[in-house]
């Protein structure tokens, strides 16, 4: 039988009791569960004394094996054994290449889904099933049930990304305490957010990934100022370059697949044994029978392996010009994944910024470390002060206006959470519903930016063009999840939407569309500024056409002739007419009028004299 637990509303039902909560550091190849413990953060251990998961899935007939086991039943079950489910979770199909890829993937539409034994297996399921074998090993471990979970996600990952995680803690039973950027959450372990100040760079190359991410601390505050990257380099570039070495110095060439997997696998382990040794030898019998035995020296390593170390600063100096900071203001280098142990990542690190990283902590653990310090605070274990966390957007996010132009309301790097409003107008007479189309991106024209979602505000009462003022909220939560809301001033009709774009961008495709925008800056600008002058030319021409329709009695023939050969020419001014031709006709139509705007105001002050006591006006 329970005993129902009463407190005082506002008060925590048990102030004495340890709320359990834990850091799950969900990663591409690896994922982590960790928990703060009398004091002090741990990674959690399975039976066998294992901290690291493999972050892969075998489904069953009757049931699955998350895992190291589930990794070394790959070989022989590709179908149904899922890895790198992070790479696809919150992605759209279309987006993914899956040529190299061993899955059924279903035809659910956009939606990724892998056919396997037990049916069909989205990214978020498979992300879930990781999930829930780290949340038994964590209940387990602690002896009670979690209060919640902080969850580490790529400080890139967009809204659908985000989203998709927190669906798959949702089913594996999880509550989400909130959502933290991975380099924030290395930042944490390392004890930066207990009054450090300044610009710090988080440099996280793992097995098949590179994230630099620049964060500013100052009062507690944590922001990411930008991020970089490259998501196809890490680790296995390091063993591919050794496995290319030793097919040379052995004179192979075709090698079948066991040899070749077997090769690739040595060339990894004496990568990782040339960390702390000199040398290290790799031998082998091939299926054929012939045996290597070939001496690697590190220095030889290092030598094979350059340039694929300078590769990785190149993301360094973007996110840092993104940033808006120079080397020379950067704090510290904090050092996160398991490639950051060789020697000369750390030496190139070291040189690049002039100063020794980061790197006393474990570099596979320091982000679940991080993590599980942000979910003790969270549940209520420790006095946070008013520690806060803060992320960016990581690209623009606005809206579309009259004449196919973006205009932005949230810029790109905006700490988040964020909320901007902007006022917009009718641009018909009488207009009573306006679409809202939210889209993402730099470019200024729609049609080059990420549309993420449409929705329409009714209701608005007829009013003439330009008088209706309908504010539009952009809002973006601390897990990056957009919300739009439209309302008009005066009734108060409203509308809002919920982004939840179906699918996620990853940082190759942000960076592309950074780059698209920095080469068609000057093309987008002509294009903005001719986008403008149409507006303007269809508003005027509008106004003028139904004013002469209202008034023309007041002009005489000459002068309606002439404003209305001044109305054709801007006519034909808009096909081809740059913005300045448009803009050009646009004044001349404008002065033609004056002489006319000038007698329809007289008309307008007599009318309204006509039959009124003078004591009135
Ligand atoms: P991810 O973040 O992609 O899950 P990790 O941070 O766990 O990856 O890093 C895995 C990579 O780290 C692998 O490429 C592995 O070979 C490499 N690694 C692990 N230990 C060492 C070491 N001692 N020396 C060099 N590389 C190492
Ligand atoms: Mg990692």
């Amino acid at each position: 039988m329970a005993l129902l637990q009463i407190a005082e509303p506002g008060k925590s039902a048990a102030p004495h009791q340890h709320r359990l909560a834990v850091g799950i550091d969900l990663g591409t190849t690896n994922s982590l569960v960790a928990a703060v413990k009398s004091g002090s953060a741990t990674c959690l251990q399975d039976e066998q004394g294992n901290t690291a998961l493999p972050s892969v899935v075998r489904y069953l007939s009757d049931g699955l094996i998350v895992g190291g086991e589930a990794l070394g039943a790959q070989k022989a079950d590709p179908q149904n054994t899922v890895s790198s489910a992070k790479r696809l979770i919150g992605r759209k199909l279309e987006d993914i290449d899956t040529a190299h890829l061993p899955y059924r993937f279903g035809n659910g539409g956009n939606i990724i889904e892998i056919n396997t034994r037990q049916g069909a297996k989205t990214p978020i399921d498979v992300s879930a099933d990781i999930l829930r074998h780290l949340k038994e090993r964590a209940e387990a471990n602690l002896g009670g049930t979690l209060v919640g979970a902080v969850i580490t996600v790529p400080a890139y990952f967009d809204e659908a990304q985000r989203q998709a995680t927190k669906d798959a803690a949702r089913l594996a039973g999880i509550n989400v305490l909130r959502l933290l950027n991975e380099p924030t959450a290395a930042a944490i372990a390392y004890g930066l957010d207990n009054g450090a100040e300044g610009t710090f760079v988080v440099y996280d190359l793992g097995g098949g990934t590179l994230d630099v991410s620049v964060l500013e601390l100052s009062k507690g505050l944590f922001a990411v100022k930008s991020t970089n990257g490259n998501s196809a380099l890490g680790g296995d570039d390091f063993d591919h370059r050794l496995f290319c070495h030793l097919l040379e110095q052995n004179k192979l060439s075709a090698l079948n697949e066991q040899d070749s997997r077997n090769l690739l696998s040595l060339s990894r382990r004496a990568k990782e044994q040339l960390t702390d040794h000199e040398q290290t030898t790799v031998e082998t019998t091939l299926s054929d029978g012939r045996s290597i035995s070939t001496v690697i020296t590190r220095q030889e390593f290092q030598n094979l392996t350059r340039q694929l170390v300078q590769k990785t600063i190149e993301p360094v100096k973007q996110a840092l010009k993104d940033a808006g900071v120079s080397k020379a203001d950067i704090k510290g280098v904090i050092m996160v994944g398991g490639s950051t142990r060789m020697p000369h990542i750390q030496q190139a690190v070291a040189t690049y910024f002039g100063q020794t990283p980061l790197n006393n902590l474990n570099p596979d653990q320091v982000v679940a470390l991080g993590a599980a310090m942000q979910a003790d605070i969270l549940a209520g274990n420790k006095n946070s002060g008013d520690w806060l966390l803060l992320d960016v957007t990581p690209l623009s996010l606005g809206l579309e206006t009259y004449g196919g132009l973006a205009e932005k309301i949230i810029p790109r790097n905006t700490t988040i959470p964020t909320a901007r409003a902007q006022e917009f107008t009718t641009f018909k007479d009488g207009q009573t519903a306006m679409t809202i189309h939210v889209v993402q991106g730099e470019r200024e024209l729609v049609a080059d930016c990420r549309s993420l979602a449409k929705f329409t505000l009714r209701g608005i009462p007829p009013m003439s063009a330009g008088a209706a003022r309908i504010r539009v909220t952009f809002q973006v939560d601390a897990d990056g999840l957009l919300s739009v809301s439209a309302q008009e001033q005066t009734t108060g009709v409203q509308a809002q939407i919920e982004v939840k774009p179906s699918y996620g961008l990853d940082d190759q495709t942000i960076t592309r569309m950074l780059k698209d925008s920095m080469a068609n800056a000057a093309e987008d600008m002509a294009a903005r500024a001719r986008a403008e002058a149409l507006v303007e030319a269809e508003s005027i021409t509008a106004a003028v056409t139904a004013a002469l329709e209202l008034d023309g009695d007041l002009l005489d023939k000459d002068e309606q002739a002439d404003i209305r050969g001044c109305i054709a020419e801007l006519q034909s001014r808009l096909k081809e007419g740059t913005a300045e031709d448009i803009r050009a006709a646009v004044a001349k139509l404008g002065q033609s009028t004056d002489n006319f705007a000038a007698k329809r105001m007289n008309r307008t002050i007599q009318r309204a004299l006509t039959g009124q006591n003078v004591d009135n006006i």
